[in-house]
């Protein structure tokens, strides 16, 4: 969703023209679809393990989309693993305050805590099996 630059009216995402005043707006359209291909290109690095890559993308995403929690949880878990840990727990820690329900960041910073003590692995797994409670 976005406004029409022309008579502020809401265009729909993927809209070619503005329902107010039919002006063009598919390129505003594409805009606003860009920090999406973005997030998508850094879920793609990450999961080719290139964290950085990711980093640098999703730093594109919160700097359109400041309010984004699924941007900043990716970025924390980039940081995670490059061992950025005060950078990670920053991030989850935005998210906790963006979405007090979503258990998320929560456990994600718990994991941090073990991290943080645990000697330098590569093993991204939990060190301990979770409990279910909670
Ligand atoms: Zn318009």
């Amino acid at each position: 969703m976005f406004r029409c630059p022309k008579c502020s009216q809401r265009c729909s995402t993927g809209a070619e023209r503005c329902p107010g005043c039919n002006a063009n707006v598919r390129l505003l359209a594409r805009l606003e679809e860009l920090p999406d291909a973005w997030f998508n290109s850094a879920l793609a690095a990450m999961r080719r393990g290139d964290a950085a890559k990711a980093q640098s993308l999703l730093n594109a995403v919160v700097s359109v989309r400041p309010a984004d929690p699924e941007a900043w949880l990716l970025l924390g878990q980039a940081a995670c693993q490059r061992r950025q840990w005060d950078a990670a727990a920053e991030c989850w820690l935005l998210v906790r305050q963006f979405c007090p329900n979503d258990a998320r960041p929560t456990k994600a910073l718990a994991h941090l805590a073990v991290l943080r003590e645990s000697p330098v692995t590569t093993d991204m797994s939990p060190a301990t099996p979770e409990s279910t409670e909670g």
